[in-house]
């Protein structure tokens, strides 16, 4: 039998090590820099096998250490035959808190297989003084807002759900995204491809660079991307906030401490 190794299989599978049958195996779904903190903390520790899971949406994404899978499971009886195959004994969904459907198939494959499922997910930021604020649902209603509005938009909501804001034809939109969107782009716009962290100074200089009316954000929480909220409440501008969306039934742990206290009580 092949022997794992501190590797990428990407698209691949990773093989059970017969030679480490003791040590529990425990599953992160990543794809977050939380994710990729708690593989760097847990891959440290000689008593488990950590095996962390992208989904593989970047071309060159930033590797977590230790075991790593890339891509999808094929859905949830999928996901569950995984978990099967792989004797994995704990999973963890650190996935973004608006990525919906590999929570609820997480919680359905262990539910099944009738493991313990952890879930980490980062506190949504909270309005302070001077934020303007508009929040909306979804990305439907951050479309439906827009709609009509001359003004220059920031939408900053990663490539998957700009298809909302095609129909938006009377704003113009300065669209960031790590890569090229593949979705219908509203008519006006420009696109940025950037990867955060951003600056506080940058995001001011390209707020006033493209004379930005609005800033478009999900509620992402974290501090990765919170300095385009910062910019927006220094120059006055308000934000169209779209709300997370529900995730699963799991209880939120909201730090890598809890996570791992709560791991050590289940092995
Ligand atoms: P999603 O809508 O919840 O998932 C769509 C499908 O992608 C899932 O059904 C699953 O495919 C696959 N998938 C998602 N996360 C996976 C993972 N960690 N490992 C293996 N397969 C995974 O997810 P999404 O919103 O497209 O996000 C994809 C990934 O990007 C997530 O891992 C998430 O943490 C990360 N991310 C998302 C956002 C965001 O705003 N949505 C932002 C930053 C990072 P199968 O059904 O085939 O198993």
């Amino acid at each position: 039998m092949q022997k794992l190794c501190d590797t990428t299989l990407a698209g691949g599978e990773q093989l059970y090590d017969e030679t480490q049958p003791t040590r529990p195996r425990v599953l992160i779904l990543g794809g977050t820099g939380e994710g990729t903190q708690l593989a760097a903390r847990l891959s440290e520790r000689v008593d488990l096998t950590v095996i962390s899971s992208l989904a593989g949406r970047v071309s060159e994404p930033k590797l977590p250490k230790g075991l790593v899978r890339v891509g999808g499971f094929g859905g949830r009886d999928a996901l569950a035959s995984y978990l099967l195959k792989e004797k994995i004994k704990v999973v963890i969904d650190a996935t973004h808190p608006f990525a919906t459907r590999i929570s609820q198939n997480a919680e359905v494959a262990c539910s099944r297989t009738g493991l313990p499922l952890i879930a980490l997910v980062r506190p949504p930021w909270k309005k302070v003084d001077g934020d303007q604020w508009h929040e909306v649902a979804n990305f439907e209603s951050a479309a439906k807002f827009l709609d009509a509005k001359m003004g220059r938009v920031f939408l900053s909501i990663g490539r998957q759900e700009l298809g909302s804001f095609s129909e938006c034809n009377d704003a113009w939109f300065l669209i960031r995204a790590i890569e090229e969107p593949t979705e219908r782009l509203p008519p006006h716009h420009r696109v940025l491809l950037q990867r955060g962290p951003f600056e506080l100074r940058d995001e001011l200089q390209l707020l006033r660079d493209h004379s930005i009316d609005y800033v478009v954000s999900k509620n992402s929480g974290g501090s990765a991307t919170y300095t385009k909220i910062e910019a927006a409440r220094f120059l006055n501008l308000p934000v169209v906030m779209i709300s997370r969306p529900f995730k699963h039934t799991v209880n939120p742990l909201e730090t890598a401490e809890d996570v791992i206290a709560q791991l050590d009580r289940l092995i």
